[in-house]
């Protein structure tokens, strides 16, 4: 671990800016490389058109056309991100699942402070369509 984050937004699923309360929070989730051929990357799908498929509810290989269920495949990355607590203001990373939890009914990635323990919620962001 170190001062990671990434220089480009290419190489990522997901990947947010923002305050939280007191404190703040930037995290973010690579790509990850195909559990089949270990050589491509699985990304959107690409249509024939050349457009990346946003909506799609699945990712594809970028080499072999593998195909993994959207949720099944975001919930086996790992989520990583630097914070500072809302609650003591300390500096810190974190490394969790990329899954989301109900939190106070919404759908969040959560994850404790390591220093005070404190549920840092990074809850969805309504759609800006
Ligand atoms: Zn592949
Ligand atoms: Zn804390």
């Amino acid at each position: 671990m170190g001062e990671n984050i990434p220089e480009s937004m290419e190489d990522l699923v997901y990947w947010t800016s923002r305050k939280i309360g007191n404190g703040n929070i930037k995290a973010w989730v690579y790509r990850g490389e195909c559990p089949k051929c270990h050589k491509g990357l699985m990304g959107k799908p690409i249509g024939p058109d050349g457009k990346v498929k946003t909506r799609a509810n699945y990712y594809e290989c970028t080499e072999c056309g593998n195909n993994i269920d959207k949720q099944g495949y975001e919930e086996s990355l790992d989520c990583e991100c630097i914070y500072t607590c809302p609650e003591c203001s300390h500096k810190g990373e974190a490394v969790f699942p990329f899954k989301r939890k109900k939190y106070k009914g919404v759908d969040a990635l959560v994850f404790n402070c390591e220093k005070c323990n404190a549920k840092i919620a990074i809850t969805k962001k309504l759609k800006n369509v």
